[in-house]
């Protein structure tokens, strides 16, 4: 290196995915790339990344970016923009009231968007009418922790999944979802011999790590947790003077919980007797014991009731609020446990206030100097969006988030947003499903851009610092806000400069009239200046002035923040869940009772909501490259469908066209289908579509894990698999998936015309693919014996696409086709060699990506377990090949097919 030249400049800042939110070291260089790093000394990830993580520096890119304001489609000044988002915000104000405006944020903003967005609506609007998409992440666990412990606390911390000898994974794809949590339990699992119990209806990356694992049917954990409560009780597992003196309502929650023999617990849960009692004793029996919970307990009818009878079955027992021991909620969005702690819920006041405490009203009232504050909840997501849609809601702004594509009911998502009178949308991509409502677009400042902090899911608040420019004209979001409430004619309390203000100003809020009062308090932090704020490293909740020594755990103490100060039981009652509404189910073919299967949805590994930003890496998109729908094998059976062919899956308003995996996975009666692809990706990929948009109760919080769908073979006339230099065109055809890749665009296509001899396709397909060149040399090649058609279109030498099409599903090694595109082929036989589609004889083919940092496809890491007759180690493997030797997502998909290739071994 010249010594000449100054090292670029490091600067920690945190992950923007999911909520373990980890330290990440980020380096811009002078060539305008950016390196990135886990940050060692950061105490949720101590240096490690997941995949979605080491792969941040690929999503900064500014193509696609909203540069500019645009009223109308058209670019704009920033004073156009925001003088007219106020003067309609004014007048639907004026004209209908408070209520006719809201908000739609996201986990996605940090703590300071949060924070003026919650005081512009509540105090300053009057109206609360601000909810976001962390409503359909975690707002069952937020009204659990309210019911039982009278505040929304996690009661504990990272460390105690690493200090337990029983760890229960409840709807938690730990390993996918939360990667660098699962690394660490992992490792702990290795050195102290942790035991893990997965419940999950499907066998998931993270049973890889799991002495037992209860595929339990959607939606019956209340049936489950009832029992392990009765069963604790009878036998003699409660800790009765933790019971008597720190909580109340044990009698009525045990008499529900008993309500539910055995026998009945395992028709509901669809579980054994035995599988069932075996985990009731192993829990009785170990004192340090975590039950981690996520979206499969809160995206449920019976989300809140799932969560109070996990934490019953922790107080039962005392084990709360201790090293190893309690309940523990993870959250999905980087920010969402911010959001939760500003006020950004519809349902909250601030800063742990309570809407309907008047004595909280007018403390906040006083604090913010506004002339008026809410005092009912307002409209949550889903009643948020049906308020749009019937016209209610008059003026809304959404920010950082795409309620196209992620709420349930998409189809009356997206019609409500055309008929809404005006909608602002703040984003950081100038095209998502959403923008395109918008009457007016605000660039708002990135990952990267932006500064702040955000809170994971141990309560631990960490700087998100900016180390790049902004895009454009991008500000941030809370810039923008402030700008709109001076123009409603409230500058003076809108008159920050600096996230750091707004930071000083909450925290002093949390601490107001506190006095241990409240959990949340961050009153030592208020009074740090710009410079401390500037430095702060990542510090866990509570932080109040006066006190010594940081506070990891809450209620070890046994006390609660109820009136009586002790933590409440909650009966739970089991309830069968919703799936469709009924009237979805008239007029359909009397067959649908037989073929109507269970939707559950979730994530993958490598993409995150919507994929607006890890949609644009190439690494990332190599690891499942299409919209998929897992389906037991024995439903495959009955619906006609083979591995590998397209599915229709027909659902409460639309329907979703995706690849089939056909794998014992999920169990019978049920599929999985991911959450992520949007219209910019698949021709029909909406899981919002198939889902009726039932909610919780007492959350609001809507079901995602159990819809109805009916599903079928997608009866292709043909299949393709395009691979271009540049990017396609949408082709039009019934069903197609896009992905970046490394060197062009890669994409699925099919479509069912039957007549459509798919000899001719190839030509006018790969026109409607990249129309408009005609310079372009197209050599073209049939195979007669598969029927297979293939074209490779050249650019002087340049191969610039691939196009292969048949009459059943394409079966090319995808990963070397990708690896021609851009190279130069001079003569005949090299370019013929490219029409076949694989690698020559001697070169294995690579296989889909499983390790997506090493590029290590699963061919490659068969090959290396079979070298070793299936008697292996993940390490073995990654020293054999890179597999899982980085990040180490792909560590449990590694050890599963070591599992399953030992398993033949054996039979064999
Ligand atoms: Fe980011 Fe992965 Fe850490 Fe989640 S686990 S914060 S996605 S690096």
């Amino acid at each position: 290196m010249d010594a000449s030249k100054p090292e670029p400049a490091r600067v920690r800042t945190t992950c923007p995915y999911c909520g373990v939110g980890c330290g990440v070291i980020a380096t811009p260089r002078a060539d305008g790339t950016l390196a990135v790093a886990g940050d060692p000394e950061h105490p949720a990830n101590f240096g490690r990344l997941c995949s979605k993580g080491t792969a941040l520096a690929e999503t900064v890119s500014r193509d696609g970016r909203l540069l500019h304001p645009e009223v109308a489609g058209e670019p704009a000044g920033w004073d156009t923009a925001l003088d007219l988002v106020a003067r309609r915000f004014s007048d639907a104000i004026a004209e209908h009231g408070p209520e006719s405006v809201a908000f739609y944020v996201s986990g996605q903003l940090l703590s300071e968007d949060y924070y003026v967005a919650n005081k512009l609506m509540k105090g300053f609007i009057g109206s609360a009418n601000i909810d976001t998409n962390s409503r359909l992440c975690m707002a069952s666990s937020v009204a659990g922790h309210k019911r039982a412990f009278g505040t929304d606390t996690v009661p504990g911390c990272y460390e105690d999944l690493e200090e337990a000898d029983l760890v229960v994974l409840v709807g938690s794809n730990l390993a996918w979802c939360h990667p660098v949590l699962f690394q660490r339990l992992s490792a702990a699992r290795d050195t102290r011999g942790t035991k893990v119990v997965v419940i999950d209806p499907r066998r998931t990356a993270t049973c890889a790590i799991a002495d037992r694992h209860l595929a339990i049917a959607g939606g019956s954990d209340v049936a489950l947790f009832n029992g392990l409560l009765a069963h604790l009780a009878a036998s003699g597992a409660v800790d009765a003077d933790f019971v008597a003196r720190r909580t109340t309502g044990v009698r009525a929650a045990l008499d529900v919980a008993s309500a539910l023999p055995l026998a009945e617990i395992a028709r509901l849960t669809g579980l054994g007797v035995d599988a069932i009692a075996g985990f009731y004793d192993e829990f009785a029996r170990t004192p340090r014991v975590v039950t981690v919970y996520s979206q499969g307990v809160n995206q449920s009818t019976a989300g809140t009731d799932k969560v109070n009878a996990i934490i019953n079955c922790h107080l039962a027992t005392g084990r709360i609020g201790k090293p190893g021991m309690g309940p523990f909620s993870v959250t999905g969005q980087p920010n969402a446990m911010g959001g939760r702690e500003v006020g950004g819920l519809a349902n909250m006041l601030a800063a742990h206030m309570e809407i309907g405490d008047s004595e909280h009203r007018r403390l906040v009232q006083a604090f913010w100097r506004s002339p008026r504050i809410a005092d009912t909840p307002g409209l949550k997501a889903v009643d948020l969006f049906r308020a749009v849609g019937d016209g209610r809601i008059k003026a809304l702004w959404i920010m950082g988030t795409n309620p196209a594509v992620s709420l349930p009911d998409v189809g009356a998502v997206r019609a409500a947003l055309a008929a809404c009178p005006f909608v602002v949308v703040s984003d950081v991509e100038r095209h998502t499903d959403t923008t395109a409502y918008a009457h007016v677009l605000l660039p708002s400042a990135s990952w990267g851009e932006k500064d702040g902090t955000v809170t994971n899911s141990e309560r631990r608040i960490s700087r998100q610092r900016a180390f790049l420019p902004p895009a454009g004209e991008a500000r941030a979001d809370w810039w923008q806000m402030a700008e709109v409430a001076r123009r409603m004619g409230h500058a003076e309390a809108f008159a920050w400069t600096s996230s750091s203000q707004i930071f000083a100003e909450y925290a002093e809020l949390t601490g107001l009239a506190n006095g241990g009062a409240r959990d949340l308090d961050l009153s030592a932090l208020a009074d740090m200046g710009t410079n401390a704020y500037q430095a702060l490293a990542p510090v866990q909740w509570p932080v109040r002035a006066g006190a010594t020594g940081p506070v990891k755990r809450f209620f070890a103490d046994g006390r609660f923040y109820t009136p009586d100060g002790r933590a409440r039981f909650v009966p739970t009652p089991y309830r069968e869940p919703q799936t469709l509404a009924q009237p979805e189910r008239g007029g359909e073919p009397g067959t649908l009772a037989q073929r109507t299967l269970v939707l559950n949805t979730g994530r993958i590994r490598d993409q995150w909501h919507t994929m607006t930003r890890t949609g644009r890496s190439a690494r990332l998109a190599s690891h499942l490259a299409e919209p998929f729908v897992e389906i037991n094998a024995h439903d495959a059976l009955v619906a006609g469908v083979a591995a590998a062919d397209l599915v229709t899956l027909t659902g409460h308003a639309g329907r979703v066209v995706a690849r089939a995996v056909v794998t014992d996975r999920v169990r019978r009666g049920s599929v999985f289908l991911p959450m992520h692809w949007s219209d910019r990706f698949a021709s029909s990929a909406l899981a919002g579509a198939l889902l009726a948009g039932n909610v919780d109760a007492v959350s609001g919080q809507p079901e995602l894990k159990h819809g109805a769908v009916r599903v079928e073979r997608f009866a292709a006339g043909w299949y393709a698999f395009a691979a271009g230099y540049d990017k396609p065109a949408a082709p039009g055809t019934d069903y197609w998936a896009m992905a970046c890749a490394e060197r062009g665009w890669r994409m699925e296509l099919a479509s069912l015309a039957s007549d459509d001899g798919h000899a001719d396709v190839g030509p006018a397909l790969v026109e409607r693919l990249w129309p408009g060149t005609p310079e372009r040399e197209v050599l073209s090649y049939i195979d007669r014996a598969s029927g297979e058609t293939r074209y490779a279109v050249f650019d002087g030498e340049r191969l610039v696409a691939l196009v292969f099409v048949g009459r059943s599903p394409v079966a090319c090694d995808r990963a070397h086709v990708l690896n021609l595109l851009g190279q130069g082929f001079g003569c005949g036989p090299e370019r013929l060699r490219v029409l076949a589609g694989r690698a020559g004889a001697g070169q294995l083919d690579a296989g889909p990506t499983v390790c997506a940092c090493m590029g290590v496809g699963r061919n490659q890491i068969l090959s290396a377990i079979a070298a070793r007759r299936g008697h292996c180690t993940v390490d073995q493997v990654g020293a054999a090949t890179g597999a899982g030797t980085n990040c180490g997502s792909c560590r449990p998909e590694i050890g599963a097919m070591i599992a399953a290739a030992a398993c033949v071994e054996e039979v064999g």
